[in-house]
């Protein structure tokens, strides 16, 4: 916890004990409420980039689910707190599970098609009151204290709000988080560090609707009234507003949105109508417009915008950093060396009319560094796509230590020890490198979504990030680890990538044009280092024009052209071929 957060604390704590009007309290009071649900959003929508419209739904859950049971059985607000979180949890899961696939624009499409049902739902059923709604709930009760006034509920909703952010804090910092900070990119590259991204789109979705239903329930119980308004379509849109506008990418931006819309609203709303007459909802449209203003002009939202306005040093650092020792993690055991450990067996891929790959077969044993060469366009990185589950072939066999791979999605592929680097790189430019790398660690990590939240999972954390700072070292990085990853050269972002399949702890490393955009010493450096993998009894199988670093480096070459195997052997052999003169080095 850092400085600023005490602060935040104490001024939360005080601001009731002050002479604060009741008015400022009751208002302090929603904003709490906003911001619960907001926070919800950060994680779903501004950091794994899922847009939802219909969190209201969720707050809807929450405020009904207990109202229900505590004004029909009697039942105390507790029990129905959990009650709520159970159901919330439950629909989450169903419509989350249904809608999560979506992409594009179905995703927010379907979260408008939710958010409407639900507000008709609970409008229309008979034992909710339909649209009159549930009315003389029972405050919330603390011991013998009774939160019947806004002062008395207010430590309870920014205590809610405290561990919210928490919460998401603690699940971002984590194995899980690195890799829920993926999604956005698209998921091959988080599929490929062995993260199952579907089921972390539904872990963030789930989190988002738990916190909605928790304001749901504190709301139910401070207001004492539910009925459907609230719980609307509009409702959902303005937390959206809320999470976009104050910088749906920290915590602290939805804090500030939620501040700064209700307010705002509060204000249009005594302002507009003795403009326009009471007739129509116009703040929701001045609010629209300033969104769309503030996406021009401060894209990440108010948060980051104010942020920036600081000195770098009162920033804070962009990761948590890495422990100076922890205990080694497990590592693999390597084959033997020499033994064949991928065999590619008449692998073919097709595109419509285009044979990209065509019935390519090659061999990598145990402790080699194997070349694949060829033209661009050739099919070398489709031919990496298919040995890593990327793409699925169209036929043929893929064998990884005996076993058949070419069915396996990748995440399953790294598992058993095969990891890669791309052409076109893959890391999360906003993240620091050392948070990158350690994306490759994922799987050597085991706590999930409960034991992160609580932060039970510092030690194994201790160990990812120390490994992943040790692969840094091994790569000559270490010095840029706590930089954000795009702010490196091109060629140093490949290096990264580099130190990030090794913290897979892989026995076969495959590497797409790892030296491209490298200076010739970093290349020496390079060379050096894949020369060292090797001699630790790595299997390394790499893509790369410079024929000067492939020739020195490689033990054997396989050579491809217009997707097929011309020829392969020695470097001295091949450099001879007629075929590879004519094909590739005739060429250049
Ligand atoms: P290399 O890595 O050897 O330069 P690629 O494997 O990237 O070559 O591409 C081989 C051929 O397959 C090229 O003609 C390319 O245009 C085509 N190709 C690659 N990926 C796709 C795709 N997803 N859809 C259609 N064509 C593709
Ligand atoms: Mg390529």
């Amino acid at each position: 916890m850092n400085r600023f957060f005490l602060l935040f604390i104490a001024a939360l704590a005080v601001l009731p004990v002050l002479p604060t009007p009741e008015f400022w309290i009751t208002q302090a009071n929603y904003i709490g409420l906003y911001a619960i649900v907001a926070i919800g959003l950060v994680l779903l929508t501004g950091v794994g980039g899922m847009t939802s419209f219909g969190q209201a739904a969720f707050v809807g859950l929450g405020a009904y689910a207990s109202a229900y049971l505590n004004t029909a059985y009697g039942l105390s607000p507790w029990l129905g707190l959990m009650a709520g979180v159970a159901l919330s949890m439950t629909v989450a899961f169903v419509l989350g599970a249904l809608t999560m696939r979506l992409s594009g624009h179905y995703l927010p499409l379907g979260t408008i098609a939710w958010g409407l049902s639900f507000f008709y739902l609970f409008g229309n059923m008979e034992f909710l009151g339909r649209f009159d709604g549930i009315g003389s709930i029972a405050p919330i009760a603390v011991g013998s204290l009774e939160l019947r006034s806004g002062h008395a509920i207010y430590y309870l909703i920014w205590a809610v709000v405290v561990l919210s952010v928490l919460a998401t804090q603690n699940l971002l910092d984590s194995r899980l988080g690195r890799s829920i900070r993926a999604l956005k990119g698209g998921v091959v590259m988080a599929e490929a560090m062995g993260a199952r991204t579907a089921w972390l789109r539904l872990v963030c979705f789930v989190f988002a609707a738990v916190l909605a239903s928790l304001s749901g329930w504190l709301y139910a119980h401070m207001q004492r009234s539910v009925n459907p308004t609230p719980f609307g379509l509009n409702a959902g849109i303005e937390y959206l507003f809320m999470a976009v506008m104050g910088g749906a990418g920290s915590v602290w931006g939805a804090i500030l949105g939620a501040g700064f819309v209700s307010l705002l609203k509060d204000q249009l709303q005594t302002v507009l109508p003795k403009l326009f007459g009471s007739s129509g909802n116009f703040e929701i449209i001045v609010l629209g417009l300033l969104l769309i203003f503030l996406l021009q002009y401060a894209r990440h939202g108010l948060w980051p915008a104010l942020t920036a306005l600081l000195p770098k040093s009162w920033r804070g650092q962009q990761d948590q950093g890495a422990p100076a020792s922890a205990p080694a993690l497990p590592v693999r055991s390597r084959p033997a060396l020499g033994q064949s450990l991928l065999s590619v067996d008449k692998v073919r891929k097709e595109f419509g009319g285009l044979v990209a790959v065509n019935d390519m077969a090659f061999e990598v044993k145990a402790g080699e560094v194997l070349g694949l060469i060829g033209p661009n366009g050739a099919g070398k990185s489709t031919m990496f796509n298919l040995i890593t589950g990327v793409l699925s072939a169209t036929r043929g066999v893929v064998r990884y230590a005996g076993q058949e791979i070419q069915n396996l999605p990748s995440r399953d592929i790294v598992r058993l020890g095969i990891a890669r680097t791309f052409q076109h790189v893959k890391l999360l430019p906003g993240m620091s490198v050392l948070d990158n790398v350690a994306l490759g660690a994922h799987l050597r990590g085991h706590a999930g979504v409960v034991r992160s939240v609580l932060r039970l999972n510092r030690a194994e954390e201790g160990q990812l990030k120390h490994e992943a700072f040790r692969q840094l070292e091994r790569v000559g990085l270490a010095h840029l680890a706590h930089e954000p990853a795009g702010s490196l050269a091109l060629g140093q972002q490949r290096i990264v990538e580099i130190a990030r399949a090794l913290c897979c702890d892989p026995a076969l490393l495959l590497l797409d044009e790892p030296a491209a955009g490298l200076r010739h010493k970093e290349k020496e450096a390079l060379a050096a280092l894949l020369s060292r993998l090797r001699a630790e009894g790595m299997s390394v199988l790499i893509v790369e024009h410079d024929m000067d670093f492939v020739m020195k480096l490689c033990d054997r070459l396989v050579v491809m052209e217009f997707g097929t195997l011309i020829a392969q052997g020695v470097p001295a052999q091949v450099q001879q071929d007629p075929a590879v003169l004519q094909a590739y080095l005739g060429g250049l």
